[in-house]
């Protein structure tokens, strides 16, 4: 199954607002309507989340340049965070910490990517 990127915009109660997808599972290009529709929803807007079907677990340069405009753009920060095969990472207060707890959507942003999560070693 080929992978790809997808973006999801989550609101405060962890509601997934909106998501696209890229063909590309290394860069998802800037696509005007993912900038409309997070001016759109500013107001409810709490993360933006993306996935990494071939990782990283961390962000890339382009994902530093798109996190600092959408700060400017919108005043405030964000929470961002990326899902890859082996886990989930979050920029917390300008730190990236490893989520234990993933929310519920992080399997499904799996599966729309094409990824199979990494088996987990038995002790
Ligand atoms: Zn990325």
């Amino acid at each position: 199954m080929r992978t790809r990127e997808v973006c999801l915009l989550i609101g405060r109660d962890g509601d997934v607002l909106w998501s696209d997808e890229s063909d590309n599972p290394f860069l998802l290009p800037d696509s005007r309507e993912r900038w409309e529709a997070i001016w759109q929803l500013r107001a409810q807007l709490e993360e933006v989340a993306h996935s990494h079907p071939e990782g990283p677990l961390g962000f890339s340069a382009e994902d530093e340049s798109t996190m600092s405009a959408l700060t400017s753009a919108l005043g405030r920060t964000l929470r961002f965070s990326v899902v890859s095969p082996g886990g989930m990472v979050a920029r917390v207060d300008g730190r990236d910490v490893l989520v234990a707890e993933e929310p519920w959507w992080a399997e499904p942003l799996r599966r729309a990517s094409g990824m199979r999560r990494e088996p987990i070693a038995l002790a």
